[in-house]
């Protein structure tokens, strides 16, 4: 008899009927010879309902009490469920996260999961009863038993880890989309159903916007192996699997904490070129980037950032073998680029041979803002300077001087007490493995970007900030160093750009302002008005010319680039937030995403 943990959404529980629609299919897979765990999210919109009452009252409220309001959403609807079984004549019971046993931290309204104790479930089990658990809640350890929630979203972390610490066969999660699609049908409803993606890629789309599975849920399936299935509430289709390698066995107690960052990832065989001064315009990144893939030449991390004036600098990586081509490239270019044709003082290319790329990742970093601040400080400790930083929600990449490799990756290691890995080189896979480019793409329009100007260029000026919005809560998404450097009394500096969420904007300008005239930055500016585009696919690691197609797409709707940061197997670029929806249609198209069947979600 295998086990099955099934976890119904929001709106699949949303009314009475489907409620009872749950119920029914519940029932279908006891009846095919399984034991049922079921996961249960809030009706519909409860839980937003009870945020907007409690910021009736107040715009700050305490955290605790926060736990105490929205925990109630799931009681009522693991009630109702249960009530429909019975009244479909399947033995059932209702447990609260408590009831179970979902261990957490005591952090209100973002805890993560310590432990969860399945004594009461394996009883309950063997009694051939239906279990119905509560999402999204747990208890605290200390002896108050404080109930606590996961952050939004939860529940799809709930399911994951209950089944994985029962060992359960496989977790679906039941959904009111098909499936996992190439982008969120609601904004792009050409979107196609995927059949299977990775849990990398996943977890980066999950980071980016794509709020079908939670980005935590897919990190505990990926760590602990659970098979993952993402399915329609209202279909029989088969859905989407997410899969995982076998991994390493490893212990369930700390099962969320254990390690915020999964490993440290480095790379000695880079190279960096940079662009500087070229003009902010749409269609330059286009340019540049599709002459390196006309050539075949393929690139690693891509790095603009803000601007000063009218032009930009970008910088990008490479492998070694590939710099006298890329050079040229780039050195064929520059002239074309001149704002000013005449004007010699600008547009410059710029190479360093001398360097390595270090990277933490994991998605035990993600609402954990001292995690980036960590790894600055460690390096800084070390006297390690930084060059180019670029960051997704689940990595943190620094380029720095591949003499300090060595002893970056060592106290990298210690620091967040994981082993070492080589990034994956570019060899293609064979036939048999061959990966999509381009998976999919997602949007974000909930970020604002504060641009810090002139910090001056030495070890520790990343770690200070970083860390000063960690101690404030400030979650850090998008961190770019630029390249270029400019003198400011004498001193190098180099300007900052990250994205945070949008409610916490302000915040991060005072605190960054506060501590401007000490650490002796210049101006800090805020923007609220941006949109993050991005695409992700394993199969980018391989193929030149992903970028420079993205950044067409972009430039033939007349779209200008803010920022754009990479990975391994992903891109992003901040444009404005007007052009965020046209943007998204626009990248989807260009790798051929869009299909003929359109996806109409129910409301
Ligand atoms: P639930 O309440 O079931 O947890 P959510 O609203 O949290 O549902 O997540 C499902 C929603 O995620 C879909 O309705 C869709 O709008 C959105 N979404 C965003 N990106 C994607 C994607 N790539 N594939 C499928 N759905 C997506
Ligand atoms: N009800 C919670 C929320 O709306 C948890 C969840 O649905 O996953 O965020
Ligand atoms: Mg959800």
């Amino acid at each position: 008899m295998a086990l099955i943990v099934q976890k119904y959404g929001g709106t699949s529980v949303g009314t009475v009927e489907r409620i009872q629609a749950v119920a029914r299919r519940v029932k279908a897979t006891v009846e095919a010879g399984n034991s049922v765990v079921v996961v249960v999210s809030a009706m519909g919109k409860t839980t937003d309902g009870l945020v907007k009452l409690a910021a009736d009252i107040t715009n700050q409220p305490s955290r605790r009490e926060m736990d105490m309001l929205l925990s109630t959403g799931e009681q009522v609807s693991i009630a109702l469920l249960t009530m429909a079984l019975h009244a479909q004549n399947q033995e059932a019971i209702s447990l609260t996260g408590a009831q179970v046993g979902i261990v957490t931290e005591a952090e209100h309204t973002r805890a993560r999961i310590l432990k969860i104790k399945t004594d009461r479930l394996q009883r309950h089990l063997s009694e051939g009863k239906v279990i119905v658990v509560a999402g999204f809640q747990g208890i605290s350890q200390t002896s108050d038993l404080e109930i606590t929630t996961l952050g939004r979203g939860g529940s799809d972390t709930s399911a994951v880890a209950l089944a994985a610490a029962l060992g359960a066969e496989k977790c679906e999660i039941y959904t009111d989309v098909p499936g996992i699609l190439t982008t969120d049908p609601r904004l792009v409803p050409e979107a196609q159903l995927m059949e299977e993606i990775t849990s990398d890629e996943m977890l980066e789309l999950a980071s980016l916007g794509a709020k079908v599975l939670h980005p935590r849920a897919v990190e505990i399936a990926r760590n602990y192996g659970v098979t993952l299935v993402v399915r329609s509430s209202w279909t029989d289709e088969p859905g989407t699997r997410v899969i995982s390698p076998r991994p390493q066995p490893r212990p369930l107690e700390g099962l969320e904490l254990a390690h915020p960052v999964d490993a440290v990832e480095f790379d000695t065989d880079q190279v960096k070129v940079a662009l500087l001064r070229i003009p902010d315009r749409p269609g330059i990144a286009a340019r540049l980037f599709g002459e390196l893939a006309t050539q075949a030449l393929n690139v690693d991390l891509i790095i603009q950032s803000i601007h000063e004036g009218n032009t930009n600098d970008i910088a990008f990586t490479m492998v070694k073998a590939n710099l006298a081509r890329a050079e040229a490239v780039a050195a064929a270019i520059a002239p074309a680029l001149r704002s000013n044709p005449t004007d010699t003082s600008q547009a410059e290319v710029m190479v360093d041979q001398r360097m390595a790329k270090i990277s933490i990742a994991g998605a035990g970093m993600i609402g954990r803002p001292g995690v980036a601040a960590h790894m600055f400080s460690s390096l800084a400790a070390a006297g390690i300077n930084i060059q180019l930083i670029s960051t997704s929600e689940v990595k943190v990449s620094c380029t720095i001087d591949v003499e300090d490799c060595d002893r970056a990756i060592a106290v990298l290691c210690d620091a967040f007490e994981v082993t070492s890995s080589p990034m994956p080189q570019g060899s293609a896979p064979t036939a048999s493995l061959r990966v999509p480019e381009v998976r999919g793409a997602a949007l974000d329009l909930k970020q604002a970007r504060v641009a810090i100007r002139h910090v001056p260029d030495r070890p520790g000026m990343a770690a200070k900030i970083f860390q000063l919005l960690a101690t404030h809560g400030v979650s850090v998404d998008m961190i770019i160093q630029s390249q270029r450097c400019r003198l400011v009394n004498g001193q190098a500096t180099r300007d900052i750009a990250f994205t945070v969420a949008q409610g916490d904007a302000q915040t991060a300008k005072a605190v960054v302002e506060a501590a401007a005239a000490e650490l002796g930055f210049g101006d800090v500016a805020v923007d609220e008005e941006i949109a993050k585009v991005s695409v992700v696919g394993t199969g980018m690691i391989y193929a030149p010319g992903v970028a420079a197609r993205m950044f067409k797409a972009l430039s033939q709707q007349g779209i200008n680039l803010q920022m754009i940061a990479t990975s391994e197997i992903k891109i992003s670029c901040v444009v404005a937030e007007t052009e965020g929806v046209t943007a998204l249609r626009a990248v989807h198209n260009a790798f051929g995403l869009a299909g003929l069947e359109r996806t109409v979600v129910p409301a």
